[in-house]
């Protein structure tokens, strides 16, 4: 019952070799992943592969990169009923400068509404940008949201997780003390399995792939002093209710 919530099955690494993927995601015991689109061309990718049984699309752009955000903002509104998340988009405070920030905050609050109206989840990207994409989001009052790879403050996700946001888990917490202590502060109510493969592998620089979601759940099971099956049936239910998936 394993789940991949957040992955990028697009990405050339992958793309290359799909049919192998998701096999390998199938035989290691996965039931659905969420593949995300990164700008337009890489979401209509995103929706061409998605098959409703295994694959989910969820369609953003990455804040770093957002030339185009227009044309993925009305695909979003458009294909409103073939995805189950906006996302990912958010802030990257690890790139660029402060004029490029500001641009990102704009576009971010603009999917935050967007998400808010359609009544969808929102993955956000937030690196070296926790607290300000967590004081947004509060903000504007969405409560569907994955805090995704969270590198922030243990204190900033607890006040979210009080509120309802949930956090899902790289397998680079394998080699990530800050994820470690995340989850160890938080309830497993608020935890998703994520692999954002190809990265976030658990051994830097490898190419990572959905099925290393088990390490993930190994280290949460591992830190929280709860067994393998529970953190993987637990965050299996959360992942269900959250993209309202039908099973
Ligand atoms: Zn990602």
């Amino acid at each position: 019952m394993l789940t991949d919530v957040h992955c990028h099955l697009t990405a050339p690494e992958l793309l290359q070799c799909l049919s192998e993927v998701i096999k390998s995601s199938i035989e290691s015991g996965l039931r659905f992943l969420v593949t995300s689109g990164l700008g337009y061309e890489d979401c209509l990718r995103a929706l061409e592969i998605s098959d409703y049984k295994f694959i989910y699309p969820s369609l953003g752009i990455a804040p770093y990169d957002l030339e185009g955000y227009e044309e993925v903002f009305s695909l979003i509104e458009r294909e409103r009923d073939r995805i189950v998340a906006v996302g990912e988009v958010g802030l990257d405070f690890w790139r660029g400068g402060r004029g490029e920030w500001d641009l990102q905050r704009k576009v971010f609050e603009e999917f935050i509404e967007l998400a808010k109206s359609l009544d969808i989840p929102i993955v956000v990207h937030s690196r070296s940008a926790g607290k300000y994409a967590i004081e947004m989001l509060l903000k504007h009052q969405v409560n569907r949201v994955i805090m995704h790879a969270f590198d922030g403050r243990a204190s900033y996700a607890l006040k979210a997780a009080e509120r309802g946001f949930m956090f899902s888990v790289p397998p680079s917490i394998a080699r990530s003390p800050q994820k470690q202590r995340l989850v160890k502060v938080l309830s497993l109510d608020n935890m998703l399995l994520e692999s954002d493969a190809p990265v976030l592998a658990p051994i830097l620089n490898e190419v990572n792939y959905p099925k290393n979601v088990k390490v993930s759940a190994e280290w949460i099971s591992r830190l929280k002093e709860v067994s393998f099956e529970k953190v993987v049936e637990r965050t299996y239910h959360n992942a269900v209710e959250l993209f309202e998936i039908r099973v």
